[in-house]
C-alpha cells in the first residue's frame, strides 16, 4: 500500500496457536466462540504479521515474529505453524536481510522480537538483519531484561542479550519521531513500554498497535486479553481514545481496518497477531 512517499506491506512471518480463553481474558467462551473458531484443545490461530516500510533508502521492518531460534521447550509452549517465512517474504519484495536498514520493535515479547535473530551455521542466534539498528522503548527493554515469574516465558533473556551485545540497539524514550513520518507512541497498553507505530504520508495515517490491540475484535473494548502486565491499568482504551476513532469497517479479511476519526481519515493496520480463519 502507498502512503505518501512510503510503501507499506504486511508480512506473513508465520502463525501459531494460543489458548483462546487466555486471549479473551474474562470473556466467557460462549461469547468469543461465536466470533472465532477454536480446535479441540481450545487453541485459536494467530498470524504473525510484521510490517515492511520502504521509504527512500530506508527499508524498515516493524516487529519480527518468532523467527527460528526457539528451543524445543519453547516450541511446545508456542506451537508454530511452520518454519519462518522471512527470507521468502523479503524475496517477494526483491529484498535480502542485508537490505533492511532498521527494525522497530513494538515490544520484546518472543512473538515480536525473536525474529530479529536467526540461527547461524554454528547453531547460535545471530542478527537476522545485520545492518539494521533496532529501535525499542527503554522502559520495555529494562522490563524485558529483568523478567519476573509471570513474564519470563515470553521475555527470552538469553536471546535478547544477543541483540543487546550487537551494539545495534537504539533505546527510545516515549513518543518520538524516529524517521520522517514514522513515529512511535506509548499509549499505555499491553506492557508499560509497548509502543504503537504511526506512519504518516500524503494526508493519510497508518497505525500499527501490535498487542496493544492484538485482534480486530478488540476494537470492542470489553475484549481484553490476559496477556497484559496489569489487567486493570493496561487496556486498549488509551490507544482508542488517543486515535479518536468513532467508526470502522473491515477493508480485507484479516489485516486492514479503516477507522474514520473526527478530523482525519485513518487507515489502521491491526497487527501483528490477527485471526485469519480463512487460512486454516
Ligand atoms: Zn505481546
Amino acid at each position: 500500500m502507498k502512503i505518501g512517499d512510503k510503501t507499506v506491506d504486511s508480512i506473513l512471518e508465520n502463525y501459531f496457536h494460543l489458548d483462546g480463553g487466555a486471549m479473551f481474558g474474562v470473556t466467557p467462551k460462549v461469547i468469543w466462540a461465536k466470533l472465532t473458531p477454536s480446535d479441540e484443545n481450545n487453541l485459536i490461530r494467530l498470524d504473525l504479521n510484521p510490517l515492511l516500510i520502504r521509504s527512500g533508502k530506508n527499508n524498515i521492518v516493524v516487529d519480527t515474529g518468532f523467527g527460528d531460534v526457539l528451543d524445543e521447550k519453547q516450541k511446545k509452549i508456542y506451537p508454530l505453524g511452520g518454519p519462518t517465512r522471512w527470507d521468502d517474504e523479503l524475496a517477494r519484495h526483491s529484498l535480502k536481510p542485508d537490505d533492511i536498514t532498521a527494525v522497530i520493535l513494538t515490544h520484546a515479547h518472543a512473538d515480536h522480537a525473536m525474529g530479529a535473530l536467526r540461527l547461524g551455521v554454528d547453531g547460535k542466534p545471530q542478527l537476522r538483519f545485520p545492518r539494521a539498528k533496532i529501535y525499542i522503548q527503554k522502559r520495555e527493554w529494562k522490563d524485558a531484561m529483568n523478567p519476573n515469574e509471570r513474564t519470563s516465558a515470553t521475555y527470552l533473556v538469553d536471546k535478547l542479550r544477543v541483540l543487546e551485545e550487537s551494539g545495534k540497539l537504539e533505546l527510545v524514550n516515549g513518543d518520538t519521531e524516529i524517521f520522517p513520518g514514522i513515529s512511535v507512541m506509548v499509549p499505555g497498553g499491553h506492557t508499560p513500554g509497548s509502543q504503537a507505530i504511526i506512519i504518516d504520508g500524503g494526508g493519510e495515517r497508518i497505525i500499527y498497535p501490535a498487542d496493544i490491540m492484538p485482534l480486530q475484535l478488540m476494537q470492542m473494548t470489553r475484549f481484553i486479553s490476559s496477556f497484559v502486565t496489569r489487567l486493570t491499568e493496561f487496556t486498549n482504551m488509551p490507544l482508542i481514545s488517543r486515535i479518536g476513532m468513532w467508526s470502522m469497517k473491515p477493508l480485507t479479511d484479516h489485516s486492514l481496518v479503516i477507522f474514520l476519526s473526527k478530523n482525519s481519515y485513518m487507515i489502521v493496520i491491526l497487527g501483528q497477531e490477527m485471526l485469519s480463519p480463512q487460512l486454516n
